[in-house]
């Protein structure tokens, strides 16, 4: 991906940091740095005008010391074993920072989805899942929406996989259609926590968030509603892109009417009336309180890191900021909201949606918005807390808590046999 450091070297560093203020054993260290299992799978697609291609499918489960498997399917033909091992071992992390009981997994597929029909889609879905179906389950692994999959991603799985099994398994996979066992606020749960983690660096550092100026790299799933969240509660965002550019208005932008614009047909942000075009590049460099990169892994490198103006940096998406850029970053007074605490929210509802699926009990949204905020404030006040301790950055401090829990669990279940 960006420059310098890979996704899953980046990873790789993390973790001996964590390692380090942790002071574990070598053995332990490798451990950790040891996909549990890792499946690769060919994914044979019958075009809509009949002819084959063999895609390469992925499902790495980082660890299982604290309970099944989770993470999502991601679908980019930059997709490939090593960016797998990297997002299943920030899911590990994450899933035990939050609190919830879970292992770490990602899944993908090397494709663009984009250039598939819907049938297409529908294809390579079924196949995958059922290739990856011996390692998956409700209480083995459990796949989720991730980049280029959604809602109707899982409800192909879904279906799959109950059809295999012979009666209807909600619990396979989150971030499901609500009409078969998906939760309520499932759809804006990453965003959400994005905001909450967004508005806890701000309050720390005693910023009033109204009236923030904003820009956000990746008007997506998590991009473009942590836009829409952060405009309605009053802050100004003034920059948006997606894979074609960005798009700048120092007054702010709508993100409402931007959503309602694209939802009428147009292919990109760039081109929005009132606005002007800037690059992905020059939108991570611009003068702002507070940067949303919510795309993909390496768009702030030591390459760029420099010239980062924001005070903020609020990781929506997985490992945009590399180990090198973070030095630099810190070493400029630039507060990092680390991906495994700032995106964790949309894990933490497919958690609430799991715990749903298998009590086959169903909670309104305000529950499930309500007890999102409590996970959320206190994986926040946990990593501050340790930051402060430690004298170290909010990453190494997340990494830390998500790293030592994980430790414990392998220390508390010994080693088989
Ligand atoms: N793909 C999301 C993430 O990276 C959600 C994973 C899940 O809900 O299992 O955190």
């Amino acid at each position: 991906m960006g420059s310098g450091q890979t996704a899953w070297e980046s990873a790789l560093i993390q973790l001996s940091n964590a390692v380090r203020e942790l002071g574990l054993d070598d053995g332990l260290h490798e451990l950790l740095a040891t996909p549990r299992r890792a499946l690769t799978v060919s994914v044979p697609l019958r075009y809509d005008d009949g002819h084959v291609e063999v895609l390469t499918g992925y499902r790495v489960q980082h660890n299982l010391a604290r309970g099944p498997a989770k993470g999502g399917v991601r679908y980019h033909p930059a997709t490939d074993i090593d960016e797998v091992k990297a997002l299943a071992m920030w899911m590990t992390w994450k899933c035990a920072l939050i609190g919830i009981p879970y292992g770490g997994a990602k899944g993908g597929v090397g494709v663009d989805p984009k250039l598939l029909s819907r049938n297409e889609l529908e294809r390579v879905t079924r196949r995958y899942a059922s290739e990856i179906i011996p390692i998956i389950g409700p209480e083995k692994d459990i796949p989720a929406p991730d980049v280029g999959t959604d809602e109707q991603t899982m409800a192909w799985m879904m279906d799959t996989y109950s059809v295999q099994t012979g009666y209807s398994v909600p619990g396979v996979v989150t971030g499901k259609p609500v009409a078969i066992g998906g939760s309520e606020g499932r759809g804006g749960a990453t965003s959400r926590g994005v905001m909450y983690s967004a508005f806890s660096a701000l309050r720390e550092a005693s910023v009033d968030y109204r009236g923030c100026t904003v820009a956000v790299q990746g008007f997506g799933k998590v991009g473009g509603l942590a836009a829409q969240f952060l405009h309605d509660a009053g802050c100004s965002v003034v920059a948006v892109s997606d894979v074609k550019g960005g798009i700048y208005n120092p007054r702010g932008l709508n993100p409402v009417a931007l959503l309602r614009h694209l939802r009428g047909g147009a292919d990109s942000v760039v081109g929005y009336p009132g606005t002007d075009t800037i690059t992905n590049d020059e939108l991570v460099e611009l003068d702002v309180d507070v940067l949303v990169p919510a795309a993909l892994e390496g768009v702030i490198t030591e390459e760029n890191a420099d010239r980062v103006k924001a005070r903020f940096v609020v990781e929506g998406a997985n490992g945009p900021t590399t180990p090198a850029a973070d030095e630099i970053l810190e070493k400029n007074g630039v507060v990092v909201v680390p991906d495994v605490l700032a995106n964790s929210g949309g894990v933490a509802v497919s958690y609430f949606e799991w715990v749903q699926d298998l009590q086959a009990y169903f909670w309104t949204e305000d529950e499930v918005n309500d007890r999102l905020k409590v996970l959320m404030d206190r994986a926040y006040t946990d990593v501050s807390g340790l930051a402060a301790e430690r004298g170290v950055s909010l990453r190494t401090a997340a990494q830390m808590i998500g790293v030592g829990r994980v430790a414990e669990a392998h220390r508390t279940r010994g080693l088989y046999p």
